[in-house]
């Protein structure tokens, strides 16, 4: 395994992160077990979850993957080894279950629902606690382009800010981070950090993946100028880089055959057609579709973690095993020419 420092912070992460959205819903208990112990076992020390979890977010399943990873915390005793970061929701208009739809990231909600994470998780702190999507209209979860809405009402970042700041006073929280964000989102929150003595962001958690590379145009500059490093979410792009939805094929169990109707954001017809080449391409080099697109997020400066998710130990082999895997020019010049022609498909 390799480890990366989380922003300025001195914690070093595993460069694969553990995901964890498919426990409770896709994944039972004891799958989940297996998997974290396996995971431990190849030199991970890094989880990722969210009050929010599982998916697709249901009153039912609201925080079980949190209470899962809190049995296992209590059954192993291992929660010095494990970096383990988690989320407070966005605006939750659509999710009403979530403190009546109600949820914001201003002060109360932040407070209620760290108090949530820490019970089920069964810790008194959380590593990295993260703002899972923003307050304010922009460009997140598929918009490409910003358009301006005027009269928004938003929760003011430096609000967010202070409470976090209350949570890192009180030993609640280790460091914080963001999601979904946007390059002024992310250097609104450092501006605000320097200049009135706040929490400073150690990670930014977005998408990325040879579908959507979007994340190169404003934000890899910033997560390396300011090292704010890139915790990549959904890197094989919901599984269809894995090759297995190619020609229409619709597999058993799997994600986007149990949840067709949630989860469309890379089945368009272009990242149908881009998700073919570059299937076709990794089966000329050798190398598991899977495995190319991973080792490509792995391989990028930019990235402080890979936020690997699985539903099979098998996937979970595979999807480790591509730590070990360095594309060779040729093929990144390959992979190059298809996303020239193809450029981010499924932003
Ligand atoms: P992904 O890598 O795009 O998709 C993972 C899914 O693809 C698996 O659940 C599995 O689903 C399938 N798969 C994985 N490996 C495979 C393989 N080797 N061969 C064939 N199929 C394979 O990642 P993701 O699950 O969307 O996201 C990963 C993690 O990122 C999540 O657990 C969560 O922690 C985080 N995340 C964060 C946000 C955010 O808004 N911050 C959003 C999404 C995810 P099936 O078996 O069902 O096909």
């Amino acid at each position: 395994m390799q480890y990366r420092k989380l922003g300025t912070t001195n914690i070093d992460v595993s460069a694969i992160c553990l995901g964890s959205m498919t426990w409770g819903k896709q994944n039972t208990e004891a799958e989940a077990f297996a998997q974290i112990d396996y995971a431990l076992d190849q030199g991970i020390n890094f989880i990722d979850t969210a009050e929010l979890y599982a998916v697709p977010p249901e009153a039912k399943t609201y925080g079980a993957t949190e209470t899962i990873i809190g049995n296992w915390l209590k059954r192993s005793g291992k929660r010095d080894e494990i970096v383990l970061a988690s989320k407070v929701c966005g605006p939750t208009d659509w999710c009403p279950h979530i403190r009546g739809g109600k949820s914001k990231p201003d002060r109360t909600n932040i407070f209620t629902a760290i108090e949530g994470s820490l019970k089920r998780l069964q810790t008194d702190y959380i590593d990295l606690y993260q703002v899972h999507w923003p307050d304010r209209n922009t460009n997140y979860f598929g918009k490409l382009g910003y358009e301006a809405v005027d009269n928004e009402a938003s929760t003011p970042i430096e609000e967010t800010l202070a409470a976090l700041n209350e949570l890192v006073t009180q030993g609640k929280v280790r460091h914080i981070g963001i999601s979904n964000e946007t390059p002024w989102g992310t250097m609104q929150y450092l501006k605000l950090a320097e200049t009135y003595d706040l929490p400073r962001i150690a990670s930014i958690q977005n998408p990325y993946n040879l579908l959507n590379r979007s994340f190169e145009v404003g934000l890899a500059e910033i997560a390396h100028r300011e090292q704010v490093g890139l915790l990549a979410y959904s890197p094989l792009a919901f599984g269809t880089l894995s090759g297995k939805y190619v020609d229409g094929a619709l597999p058993q169990g799997s994600r986007l055959t149990l949840f067709s109707d949630r989860y469309s954001r890379y089945s368009n017809p272009e990242g149908v057609n881009a998700t073919r080449r570059y299937v076709e391409l990794a089966h000329e080099s050798g190398i598991t579709p899977a495995q190319m697109a991973l080792a490509f997020v792995n391989g990028k400066s930019f990235v402080t973690a890979n936020i690997i998710g699985a539903t099979s130990m098998k996937q979970l082999k595979e999807n480790i095993g591509s730590i070990d895997i360095a594309l060779s020019d040729e093929l990144l010049e390959s992979i190059e020419a298809i996303h020239i022609t193809q450029p981010n498909p499924c932003p």
